[in-house]
């Protein structure tokens, strides 16, 4: 199959919108093909000439739902399962939370690909507000604006470059 991206993230990062800017619209919400949850928006993405299937593993979790650690556990097994590359996606503007370090620390012991995507970087000089972000210990670490479409050309750079 395709080369899949799996976006991963706690609520109200900007998951879906970076899914949504990066497919340009929502291309499917599954639910009947086998193997594939409700919990799971899938769409196929093609950045130059590499096609890929991006997934957004937060779809039914509602903005205001706690983060209860079976959603964390959930997220990390969609990635393991499937990823070939993972975008974990923080909050650029807040502090870096409890669920962020526990996401991070699972993500790291997966031994896949993890490009750490700092969201709500909506300035144009972008870089040096990610430098707090390096402490969650990914060496691959790039800022996006997900709702001004700023950075995602060179996120989708880096996270296709082996597709
Ligand atoms: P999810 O729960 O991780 O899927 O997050 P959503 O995509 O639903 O976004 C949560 C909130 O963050 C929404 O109010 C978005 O409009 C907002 N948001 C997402 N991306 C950005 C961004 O780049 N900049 C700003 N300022 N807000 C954003
Ligand atoms: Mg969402």
């Amino acid at each position: 199959g395709l080369p899949t991206v799996v976006i991963v993230g706690r609520p109200n990062v900007g998951k879906s919108t970076l899914f949504n800017a990066i497919l340009g619209q929502r291309k499917s919400i599954t639910g009947d093909e086998p193997g594939i949850t409700r919990d799971r928006i899938i769409g196929d993405a093609v950045h130059f000439n590499r096609p890929f299937q991006l997934i957004d593993t937060g779809g039914i979790v509602p903005e205001d739902a706690e983060w209860i650690p079976a959603q964390i556990l959930k997220q990390a097994r969609v990635a393991l399962d499937v990823a070939d590359q993972i975008i974990f996606l923080i909050d650029g503007r807040t502090e870096i939370t409890s669920a962020d370090r526990d996401l991070a620390q699972i993500l790291r012991r997966l031994g896949k690909p993890v490009t750490l995507a700092v969201n709500k970087i909506d300035v144009a000089k972008r870089e040096s507000l990610t430098t707090a972000f390096f402490e969650l210990g990914f060496k691959d670490v790039m800022s996006v604006s997900a709702e001004h479409r700023l950075g995602l050309e060179e996120l989708l750079d880096h996270v296709t470059r082996d597709f």
